[in-house]
């Protein structure tokens, strides 16, 4: 038992259950080997017999349990010796440390393979004085196959006991109190008028054990069950990053951002969807895109502190979605990269990189810097040659090649470019004496 359990890392109540099995075939083999019997008897002493085995003469205050064997004084004694052994000396502590968290017991220089040699040894004897008790008391000195299950009894008031030695005691007293009644169903009077077989009150402690295995069972499987699902949500929420995604006009940031709004709302997500307004304009504004989709948004001022709007007012969003975000200031891409560290919420900010002179965006530029996650979104020339450069047009249709970065309430209108086509326009413009 102690081998396949310590040296083999087999599974205790298996071992148990097998050692229950050949136990008393073995002593069927071996009362048929040496007696010519099924059974072993046992050589009673003259003063185990007439004297201490029932109603020892103890002083009377002792005498709690009238006509009982000497053996149930035995028990309880080395119950209370084991248990203060187990929780109140050195070995003790040592003993349980070595069966619950044996990695530590051993990296404090603990022999964990010595103690548990020590544990299956000392509980090997005490089994083995229990059987002995059997034998001498209820079977009356002899032993055959007719333990009854007994063995798979202590084996099932151990596992209700919880493995500790309180449990261990009630579980006894309450099988043992249970035993007694199926043995004397006869002689209880209320118990005989319901006509019930001794066979039954037998059977309850079996079935109080499946009840108890069945509901502890699923009770450690909702455990584990809790346990993966923090697990999950602790990956779902070491995973959330500032994303950038950028690409030139047209390359239908916006409807992305939208789809995306819209798949984690499929989730069950709550979405701040922002926009920043490049002027001190206040209030809501639509998010809409050349293909039809829109959607109302948060429009922030370049002057207000995204930490503090969050936390104050949305912090029951579980994910921040930024369309045109190139008109962030670093300073509000630095909140928002901070509240992905501080809420572990995804931010997804889409917009462009560069402006009509192909210089980044301040807020671009810090997006560059800081996002977990940088992805293009591709959009094509006229030409056919990749888009880079967002062109100002003017009013007349021609490419402006300087100006303010953001002009504010001016209906310039931009188309995306590649940069040969972009500076190709420029030459071509300013041969006709164009210096826009
Ligand atoms: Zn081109």
């Amino acid at each position: 038992m102690s081998f396949s359990a310590i040296n083999l890392k087999a599974d205790q109540t298996v071992g148990g259950t097998a050692l229950n099995m050949l136990a008393p075939a073995l002593v069927s083999a071996l009362g048929i080997a040496f007696f010519s019997q099924e059974k072993i008897d046992m050589p009673s002493p003259e003063w185990f017999e007439g004297y201490a085995i029932k109603n020892p003469k103890f002083p009377s205050i002792l005498q709690i349990f009238g006509g009982a064997y000497i053996s149930t004084y035995i028990v309880i004694a080395v119950f209370i010796l084991l248990s203060l052994w187990l929780y109140f000396t050195r070995t003790g502590m040592r003993m349980r440390s070595c069966g619950e968290n044996p990695q530590a017991a051993a990296s404090v220089g603990i022999n964990v393979f010595k103690m548990r040699y020590l544990g299956t040894t000392i509980s090997g004897a005490l089994a083995g004085l229990g059987g002995y008790v059997y034998i001498a008391t209820i079977s009356g000195g002899a032993a055959g196959n007719s333990v009854a299950g007994m063995g798979f009894l202590a084996l099932a008031i151990m596992i209700f006991g919880n493995w500790k030695p309180s449990g261990i005691a009630l579980g006894a007293v309450m099988f043992g109190f249970l035993q007694c009644i199926s043995a004397n169903t006869a002689s209880i009077e209320f118990l005989s008028k319901i006509g019930l077989p001794g066979y039954f009150y037998n059977m309850i402690p079996y079935v109080v054990v499946l009840v108890v295995l069945a509901l502890r069972l699923s009770e450690s499987r909702r455990h584990t069950l809790r346990k993966g699902n923090e697990i999950k949500r602790y990956r779902l929420q070491s995973m959330a990053k500032l994303y950038f995604k950028y690409g030139a006009m047209g390359c239908s940031k916006t409807a992305q951002a939208l789809i995306t709004k819209f798949n984690y709302e499929e989730r069950g997500m709550k979405v701040l969807l922002m926009k920043p307004s490049a002027d001190n304009r206040d209030g809501v504004s639509i998010a809409k895109s050349r293909i039809g989709l829109s959607s109302e948004a948060l429009s922030v001022k370049p002057s207000q502190d995204l930490y503090a709007l969050y936390k104050d007012n949305y912090a029951d969003c579980n994910v921040i979605i930024v369309d045109e975000c190139q008109f962030l200031t670093p300073e509000q891409v630095d909140n928002l990269s901070n509240i992905v560290i501080d809420f572990n919420i995804p931010v997804l900010c889409f917009g462009l990189a560069t402006d009509f002179l192909t210089h980044l965006f301040p807020g671009s530029r810090r997006l560059f810097e800081l996002a977990e996650s940088i992805s293009e979104i591709k959009s094509v020339c006229r030409c056919g040659n990749k888009a880079t450069v967002n062109a100002r047009l003017d009013d007349d249709g021609n490419v402006v090649y300087s100006g303010e970065q953001v002009v504010i309430g001016g209906n310039n209108r931009y188309v995306a470019m590649c940069r040969k086509c972009w500076l190709n326009k420029k030459r071509e413009q300013e041969e006709r004496g164009l210096f826009l």
